[in-house]
């Protein structure tokens, strides 16, 4: 089957087609600026990328660019040839436990979701609509990153606040990057040959997460209410006190949506370095010398450390730890510094096997009480592969 994995946002449009149950790509690009001028879209076929520039006035625009191009480029024959569409969503607020195929009860209920993103959700469901008009009769599927994490139990999914705030609002944890957690476990659990690993899943990109998995229930994960909470990440601060929010409204005489921005946006890497958002950015400045630069390394780091710790606490002992996305993937220093900072977990690191990047490979010592992998997450995969199911 040829299967379409979709991430819309509000001005791009992400797509990776991919053949099913084979999972090998046939073709996969961006859309950008849509709506917003300048815009253009590039393709990736056969590993050359093509970047052409075109005027993107909508999403539908950039959908009907994309079927024309899968058909100029042979990818398919004609708009039947497209057996399924997965689409990303952010957030699927308190009812959706897994994907879901879109029909017109979905779409209704999925009205309810939009205050728990109301940033990603609008964007999604512009790109559902889209490619519901281009292509009617072929069949579509939500797959939610907050989905995986509702096997919480109640005491890890609540919040120490008036119980009436969940039973009224739906205050509560929700995590995000569930789609890469769940494919992160099902990946390892595949190469282990195990269905009852106890998992600690850190995805350590410009935005981060963990999670404790145990035999593919999720036990915590450390993002919360919103994608703000959690560890130390690009932008945002992750774990802060709340009061820190009303003592800077009243000092900068700023809104409290000033603050929450200031948290978002201007936290993280870039609030304690100074010089960026991009850890590839901060390390050069560590390597120039530079005071905030380390320190914000080391916070992060920290950050990472604690939550692997309590996880391994909350697992009562962990049988193996993965790093994913682009720092967990790729960086060497941070993996070194967060295993050092793990060491009375009898972690050890083997460092010519933590020299390598962006592949499969144990990076723990012979002699590490816990094994730890980096392991690349494949989120498109993950959601053309519940597409695939949920239609077959
Ligand atoms: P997003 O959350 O936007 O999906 P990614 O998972 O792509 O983020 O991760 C982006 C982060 O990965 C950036 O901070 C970037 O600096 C970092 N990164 C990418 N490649 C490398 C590398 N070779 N070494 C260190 N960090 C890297």
């Amino acid at each position: 089957m040829k299967i379409l994995s979709v991430n819309a946002g509000s001005s791009s449009l992400k797509f990776t087609m991919f053949e099913l149950p084979a999972g090998n790509v046939l073709i996969s690009g961006n859309f950008e600026k849509i709506g917003i001028g300048n815009s253009f879209y590039s393709i990736k076929l056969d590993g050359e990328k093509i970047v052409k520039e075109k005027d993107l006035k909508d999403h539908s625009i950039a959908v009907s660019t994309l079927i024309e191009e899968l058909i100029d480029n042979k990818i398919v024959n004609s708009l039947d040839d497209i057996d399924g569409i997965g689409h990303r969503v952010v957030h699927g607020g308190p009812n959706f436990k897994e994907s879901v195929l879109i029909n017109n009860a979905f779409l209704e209920e999925f009205k309810n979701c939009i205050e728990y993103a109301p940033l990603h959700n609008p964007a999604h469901l512009m790109g559902i609509n889209a490619f519901m008009e281009a292509l009617p009769n072929t069949p579509q599927v939500v797959v939610f990153d907050t989905a995986f994490h509702q096997s919480m139990d109640e005491e890890m999914y609540l919040y120490p606040l008036p119980y009436e705030w969940n039973e009224k609002y739906h205050i509560r944890r929700y995590g995000a990057h569930g789609t890469s957690h769940r494919f992160i476990n099902k990946t390892i659990s595949e190469k282990l040959d195990r269905n009852d690993l106890k998992v600690i899943s850190c995805h350590i990109g410009n935005g981060s997460s963990l999670c404790a998995i145990n035999a593919g229930k999720v036990v915590h994960t450390s993002m919360g209410f919103t994608p703000l909470a959690g560890t130390m990440m690009g932008t945002r601060s992750g774990d802060v006190d709340a009061s820190i929010i009303p003592f800077i409204v009243q000092k900068e005489n700023k809104t409290c949506e000033d603050v929450l921005n200031d948290l978002n946006k201007k936290s993280g890497l870039l609030g304690v370095s100074g010089v960026s958002s991009d850890f590839r950015e901060v390390q050069n400045g560590i390597n120039e010398g530079n005071h905030r630069c380390k320190l914000a390394f080391k916070m992060l780091c920290q950050s990472i450390a604690n939550y692997i710790a309590m996880y391994n606490n909350m697992l009562d002992g962990s049988d193996v730890i993965v790093f994913t996305a682009g720092i967990g993937e790729n960086s060497v220093t941070m993996r070194r510094q967060v295993i050092e900072n793990i060491k009375s977990l009898g972690v050890t690191i083997d460092e010519e096997a933590n020299g390598k990047r962006g592949e499969f490979v144990l990076i723990s010592g012979k002699d590490s009480k816990i094994p730890v992998y980096v392991l690349p997450t494949n989120e498109e995969l993950m959601i053309a592969t519940d597409t695939y199911n949920i239609i077959k």
